[in-house]
């Protein structure tokens, strides 16, 4: 979540920027006005992805069963999503990565988690969005609010938005231009993608993977899991807009917030590993088939 002032020479290297100009222009080529888009070609978004996310795997990621979504970003960027697990399964769950497009160890766990998705698993159907913010990931330097400003994460319609939000905006961030929640709930391609999928996929649990706090937050009907990997539950509050208010309080599905230790470095190999198989874990304890 850190800014641009907080590491200003980590993303000034060349090989960063032609990737993220690569990223644009791949995706004003793949669907070039008038004509009908280009099939996805297998793997296609891991070479956007690849040089941005920390930990990349190429050969993992061209493995996973990413689709287009069929939503854009502001810029035109495709939103890929992918499901793993029987179709059948009991739980349905929805992970998403990177809402704030500068939290970028966020897209690189919830890729991982889909690879040990596809080897077990268990008794879920899953539903990855890795990149919810393609935008803000691949900015230069990424940036945490999407292409119009907007802080996807405050706006989603919890009740009273209209009041709540902006004036939080005001009187409790300053107008702090990384928060902005938008000029209305749902204005922005990228929360309209979320609420769209939990309409139409109706999952019984959402992870929403960030950084860097470190913590694990939870807002739902459930009991929170008290850790996940290293991460201990230490729940922060809820906000107008935010994905927890709306999914955990005001919709009744679960929502566990994933706070990793670092945005810009991924976890090791074992940590993702344990934090899934927590996860799991967890699910079987406490998660009902509403
Ligand atoms: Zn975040």
């Amino acid at each position: 979540m850190p800014g641009a002032a907080d590491h200003p020479k980590a993303w000034r290297v060349g090989q960063a920027l032609v990737c993220a100009w690569l990223g644009l222009s791949a995706q004003v080529g793949a669907a070039p006005a008038g004509a009908a888009a280009a099939p996805p070609q297998p793997g296609a978004p891991c070479s956007l992805w690849n040089h941005r996310l920390p930990g990349f795997q190429s050969q993992d990621c061209a493995a996973l069963p990413l689709k287009p979504s069929g939503a854009r970003s502001v810029q035109g960027r495709e939103l890929w999503m992918g499901d793993v697990g029987p179709a059948t399964a009991p739980l349905k769950v929805l992970v998403l990565g990177a809402i704030h497009g500068d939290e970028l160890s966020a897209s690189s766990v919830a890729l991982q988690w889909m690879g040990l998705a596809q080897q077990a698993p268990g008794t879920a159907r899953w539903r990855f969005v890795p990149v919810l913010n393609p935008d803000g990931l691949l900015a230069q330097p990424p940036r945490r609010t999407n292409a119009h400003g907007v802080d996807l994460n405050r706006n989603f319609p919890t009740p009273r938005w209209e009041q709540e939000a902006p004036r939080y905006w005001v009187q409790r961030t300053r107008k702090d231009p990384r928060r902005w929640p938008g000029p209305k709930p749902l204005s922005e391609p990228e929360s309209r993608l979320v609420q769209a999928q939990m309409e139409a996929f109706a999952p019984d649990l959402i992870v929403s993977i960030h950084a860097p706090y470190g913590v694990l937050d939870f807002d739902g009907p459930s009991e929170a899991p008290k850790h996940l990997g290293r991460l201990t539950l230490d729940p922060v509050g809820v906000f107008p807009g935010s994905l927890g208010y709306y999914g955990g309080v005001h919709k009744g599905v679960p929502v566990v917030t994933i706070e990793l230790p670092n945005a810009l470095r991924a976890p090791l190999p074992a940590e993702t590993r344990q934090m899934w198989q927590d996860l799991q874990r967890w699910m079987g304890e406490h998660l009902q088939r509403r």
